[in-house]
């Protein structure tokens, strides 16, 4: 017995290191602050994308043990110095957001008092905010009280438990899936098709709706597939709708969708991860008939400007999501509750989960919901302002937004798309702006994507002069060439 407390002493000394001092706690968030201050007062100025050819060094564990002031350094010079720096306002890639300090903050909080969030009888105040935030989300979408809802890592997860969710409502399985339909537009975000492959949907029947020229699912061409499909003794089951698609923003007609559905009693989910939020702006009419959704998904990591690690799902349907999240385990008895729909776990593949509710929780508390409706709004003008001037420069726009993802090229007068990437390459290079690139129609096309809380008129500024430099190097190495 001696023996055995005297080695549970000594290890002690060593795993007493874990728990760091109160002087140490200080030192550590001093350190901390002064870094993030730091990186925040110089995103102004420094570029928004750096090409990095190799990947990071410096990086590998080794049990060498660094300082808190060495690994920041290291953290700047290899992590936050390559690639895109997601958290600058000239960030105009793929979607952005930017990450607003107040839910970092209430990331910190969380994980500091580390709250079991999964189960309600473990954390019923962690478990309450999480379904304050669903709540919130269901009134701003008009979702009836009785829906469920998960806060999830993001879209694509978010998604994949709405269409399991859909699945199993439809009892798609066995030889009944290669006879099942599902109708998507093709700017339906390609988590989807990843969703369709993991839940065991591989071999469904996917029709690809014709869209119309501003990229939304043609009706009638939807009404005549399922009609079509049904006449063939086929089971279409699903409509998989965007409200705001990635490559374009546009929004499906949601109100029209909703009523093919209904009518055909398909499963109708609404893919609203970038775009939902927009609903909250003058735009809210695009919006009519996401409320008839059975499902939907939206990304506050996207339009509420988090940091990346928040999506979240509402289904209306709760017993088709039990159907696959709930399960009674002998170790799990003492958290039995009466209300299945209070805990996260029955609504998710997760059971341990990260306490996500409080990063969106405490900056709405704290700023309230204005300052995000206005950071929405300004994007979309900031979207007019951008495309009006591309005009003035001489390039090309695609059709007017539904929100804030747009695309333009340079006509070119001969080898168009080639001339495009080419100036994409050079858009890179410079880098003070961040854009990406995408295909639409066949054509080569640079993507424009104004949603981080920081792109302000002096960035998109700062974007225009910058492809204006970009085109006219570009067409002076072009000349030297002939
Ligand atoms: C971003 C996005 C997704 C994927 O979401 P993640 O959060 O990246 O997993 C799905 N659908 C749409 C429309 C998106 O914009």
């Amino acid at each position: 017995m001696q023996e055995l407390i005297q080695q549970i002493k000594q290890l002690e000394e060593l795993s007493n290191q874990l728990e760091v001092s109160e002087f140490e706690r200080e030192n550590t968030l001093k350190q901390v602050s002064a870094y993030t201050n730091q990186f925040i007062n110089q995103l102004p100025v420094v570029k928004a994308f750096n090409e990095a050819s190799k990947p990071s060094c410096g990086l590998e564990i080794n049990n060498i043990k660094k300082s808190l002031h060495q690994l920041l350094e290291i953290y700047q010079k290899e992590v936050v110095e390559k690639g895109i720096i997601a958290a600058s306002g000239g960030h105009l890639g793929y979607i952005p957001g930017g990450g607003i300090f107040n839910a970092s903050i209430a990331d910190f909080l969380a994980a500091v008092t580390n709250p079991y969030a999964g189960i309600f009888y473990a954390s019923p105040g962690a478990v309450t905010i999480e379904n304050e935030v669903i709540d919130w989300l269901k009134k701003v979408f008009d979702f009836p009280k009785s829906a469920v809802g998960n806060l999830a890592s993001g879209g694509s997860i978010s998604n994949l438990i709405a269409l399991t969710a859909a699945r199993d409502k439809h009892q798609i399985k066995n030889e009944k899936i290669t006879k099942s339909v599902i109708y998507l537009s093709v700017q339906v975000h390609h988590c989807i098709q990843k969703a369709l492959r993991i839940i065991g949907l591989e071999d469904v029947i996917i029709r690809y709706v014709e869209l119309d020229e501003k990229h939304k699912m043609k009706i009638d061409v939807l009404e005549q597939l399922v009609e079509n499909d049904k006449a063939n003794n086929l089971n279409p089951f699903l409509v998989v709708a965007s409200a705001g698609t990635t490559d374009t923003g546009a929004i499906d007609p949601l109100d029209e969708i909703a009523t093919i559905t209904k009518k055909n009693k398909l499963w109708f989910h609404v893919d609203a991860a970038y775009g939902g939020f927009f609903i909250l702006t003058s735009k809210k009419a695009l919006f009519k008939g996401i409320e008839k959704a059975d499902s939907l998904v939206i990304d506050p990591h996207k339009g509420m400007f988090l940091p990346y690690g928040l999506g979240a799902v509402l289904i209306k349907d709760k017993e088709a999501v039990f159907h696959s999240n709930h399960y009674l385990a002998n170790y799990m008895q003492d958290a039995q509750n009466d209300d299945l729909s209070y805990s996260p776990a029955n609504v998710s593949p997760e059971l341990t989960k990260h306490f996500r509710g409080l990063r969106l929780w405490l900056p709405l508390q704290l700023h309230g919901i204005e300052p995000f409706v206005a950071c929405l709004e300004e994007k979309l003008l900031l979207t007019t302002y951008f495309r009006k001037k591309l005009v003035e420069m001489g390039f090309n726009v695609g059709p007017t937004p539904d929100l804030s993802v747009s695309y333009f090229w340079y006509p070119f007068k001969e080898n168009e798309n080639e001339q495009n990437k080419l100036l994409i390459d050079a858009i890179h290079k410079d880098g003070s702006v961040f854009l990406s690139s995408s295909i639409i129609n066949e054509k080569f096309v640079i993507r424009m994507a104004i949603l981080s809380f920081r792109t302000k008129l002096s960035t998109i500024d700062r974007a225009l002069t910058m492809i204006k430099s970009s085109l006219e190097k570009y067409k002076k190495e072009l000349f030297k060439t002939r």
